[in-house]
Order: C-alpha cells, then sequence, then structure tokens
C-alpha cells in the first residue's frame, strides 16, 4: 500500500509545501521535498525490519553510537566523524547528534531496560550536515540524518526532543510497526512527540509542571514568532508567523482534520492524543515519564498495528492497571474524555477518509511520494 512510509522527516509535508508557496522565489523547501522523494523512491520497503542494517564499527551490541559527517553531501552515512568513546570535534552540531544520541539511549535503557532501538542493541548511526540547506530531520529505519538548514526560517534540526522524536520512529517501528495512515498514523506521531518530549524533560530533571511541552524548541531563527512545531498541551499554538502560516493541530475530536493527504492527517490529528497525554501528566505530577511515560510504552507494546484513538486510549487504561496504577485511571479516563476520545477496545478510525484523494491543500501526488 502506498502509505507504507519508509521515511519520518520531523518537519511535516505540510509545513514544507507551506514555506514553499510563501517563499516561491526561493528552492530550498520544495528542493527538501524533492530530495527526500529521490532518496526513498527506489526503496520504498527500506524501513522497519526489511533494511540491511549498516555492519557496526565496534563489533559489539549496546547501541553504540557512529556518528559521520555527510559534508554537505547527499551520500550516507558519510565520512566518520566520532564513534562511541570518541572526543567531541569541531562542529557542534555533530557533537549535539552524538551526545544527544547517547541521552536517548540512557532513557530507554535506563527507563524501559530497552537495549537500544531494537531491543538487542543496534547501532544508533548518525549523520548531520546532510546535503546543502535540506530542511529536515529523519529517521529512516536505519538512522538519523539531520539537515543543516542555512535560511532565515530554520536554525537547526540537531535538538534533543527532536533526536528523541526521530529515534523513537525506530522503536515504534520495532514494537508494533504501527500503521502510518489516519488515526494509527497520527497514533505512530505521537508516540515520538511523547517520548521525545520525556527525553527531554527527563534529561534536564523537568518536572510536569515546569514542562512547556512544546517540540522542536530552538529550531526556529531568532524573530520567528514559534516556540517550535508543537505544542502538545496546546496543540495550535506552537507558532503563528508570516513565514510559516498558523500551526493548524487540533486538540480535540470534534476539530478532527479529516484528510487523505499529510498520510490522512497524521501531523495534524496527532495532537489530539499529544493533549490527553499532557493532561493526564499534569494530572498525576511530578515526573512524566515514571508514570504517565511507563503507561504509554506499555500500552504501544499491546496496541497492535492498526489501533483507533479510542483502542489506543483503552490499552493506556489496561496498562495502567496492569502497572498497579489503578488509583490513577479515573485521571487517565478524564484526559482523553477531555479530548473528546472514549476508551474502547473495539473502537475502529471511521474518521478518516481513504487514501487516494485530494486532501484540502490539493497536494495529494507529492505528500503521498514524500511520506
Ligand atoms: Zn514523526
Amino acid at each position: 500500500m502506498k502509505f507504507e512510509r519508509s521515511h519520518h522527516g520531523i518537519l511535516p509535508p505540510f509545513m514544507l509545501l507551506e514555506l514553499d508557496r510563501r517563499y516561491g522565489a526561493t528552492t530550498e523547501f520544495i528542493d527538501t521535498l524533492a530530495t527526500t522523494k529521490r532518496l526513498f523512491a527506489d526503496s520504498p520497503r527500506r524501513g522497519n525490519h526489511h533494511y540491511h542494517f549498516l555492519p557496526t564499527a565496534s563489533g559489539s551490541s549496546n547501541g553504540e553510537r557512529e556518528t559521520y559527517d555527510c559534508q554537505g553531501k547527499t551520500t550516507r552515512p558519510g565520512k566518520k566523524y566520532r564513534f562511541e568513546s570518541d572526543k567531541p570535534g569541531s562542529d557542534t552540531e555533530g557533537n549535539n547528534a552524538h551526545d544527544f544520541t547517547a541521552m536517548v539511549r540512557e532513557f530507554y535503557l535506563k527507563i524501559h531496560g530497552r537495549n537500544s532501538i531494537d531491543a538487542h542493541g543496534m547501532p544508533m548511526v548518525s549523520c548531520f550536515n546532510f546535503d546543502r540547506d535540506y530542511n529536515n530531520a529523519f529517521w529512516d529505519g536505519a538512522m538519523m540524518t539531520y539537515g543543516r538548514p542555512q535560511n532565515n526560517i530554520f536554525k537547526s534540526f540537531v535538538l534533543l526532543d527532536v533526536c528523541g522524536h526521530e529515534i523513537s520512529h525506530g522503536v515504534t517501528e520495532f514494537v508494533a510497526n504501527i500503521e502510518y495512515y489516519g488515526q494509527p498514523g497520527a497514533l505512530n506521531e505521537h508516540l515520538s512527540d511523547v517520548f521525545g518530549e520525556l527525553i527531554e524533560q527527563y534529561a534536564n530533571g523537568i518536572t510536569v509542571d515546569k514542562a512547556d511541552w512544546v517540540i522542536g524548541n530552538g529550531i526556529f531563527q531568532p524573530g520567528i514568532k514559534g516556540t517550535g512545531i508543537r505544542n502538545m498541551l496546546n496543540p495550535g499554538t506552537a507558532y503563528n508567523d508570516p513565514s510559516l502560516g498558523k500551526d493548524p493541530q487540533p486538540g480535540h475530536m470534534r476539530d478532527y482534520v479529516k484528510m487523505s493527504g499529510d498520510n490522512g492527517g497524521v501531523h495534524y490529528n496527532s495532537g489530539i492524543p499529544n493533549r490527553a497525554f499532557a493532561l493526564f501528566a499534569q494530572g498525576v505530577g511530578g515526573n512524566a515519564w515514571e508514570k504517565a511515560g511507563k503507561i504509554w510504552y506499555a500500552a504501544r507494546t499491546t496496541c497492535g498495528a492498526r489501533p483507533s484513538f479510542g483502542r489506543f486510549a483503552y490499552e493506556t487504561v489496561e496498562a495502567c492497571k496492569q502497572l498497579g496504577m489503578t488509583n490513577l485511571v479515573s485521571t487517565l479516563d478524564k484526559a482523553w474524555k477531555d479530548v473528546g476520545i472514549t476508551p474502547s477496545k473495539t473502537a475502529v478510525d471511521t474518521d478518516t477518509p481513504a487514501p487516494g484523494g485530494a486532501d484540502e491543500h490539493g497536494h495529494i501526488n507529492l505528500l503521498d511520494a514524500v511520506a
């Protein structure tokens, strides 16, 4: 099926298309989409378990890091920059990519007992400075790739929550291989936002009352009116700038975006479960990764490959009980109800149109090619 994607980018295609529309004289944003399309056109099933992993340089299997410099070219992984215990080099983004990957690895190991992305210590490969003015960061089933923006909108894609979001797509692939269309796809996006944000909170020791729930803090150049690309607690409020338009995410089922583009609105409707998670974590208090994060991690393992929102919500309630947190069930139920979702074992996605129709922007072909 055409929505079996092999690539995840932190910037949704609609954002790049919006930028292209507003900056018709420049080409970097549409070039980013075109480069991505070329990159994945010849390997439609490259993601998930079909990819042949790079041989690990160290030969061991505890998620050893291998960080490469693409030097502005599109050949990956590029030139060796820094391997596991090598000293830092002179490139800030290269050092950050290496360090952030270690934090993601630590989070999964210490909090969830998971050895790297596949739970069997697969090497954690990153490459940075990919292409020229490539405006995205992505996980492709085998490695992280970061572009280096050279424009007035984006500052950097090498950010801790971006790294956590993208690598978590890898974890989701190995745990549940959740379909990337409609509500399952929006939950796939949601899970990456949850764990990307939790990794940032964990790394900085941020309790829920201090958390900003923003994905992509620091992604924009100064002067752009936005805190990041998504806001989990208040979807639709992350940015509003003449350069970018307004954050289009809904935070309640009444505003569910019915479209077949963006793989059935995966980057739009993820705002709804995102808000439920943030509300629940706030209701619980303390460190979000200790209780809410554990529940979501467990629900991901039991939700199957095609969960609807209602089904996933049901799995969180079940996980809550299984983990001995029965006292939190009413808080959890309330969080889901506050975004218009009723936990139900039998709920199916009847809100998303079938793939193939034109979306509200008329960009179906390009979006499908990229997603
Ligand atoms: Zn994503």
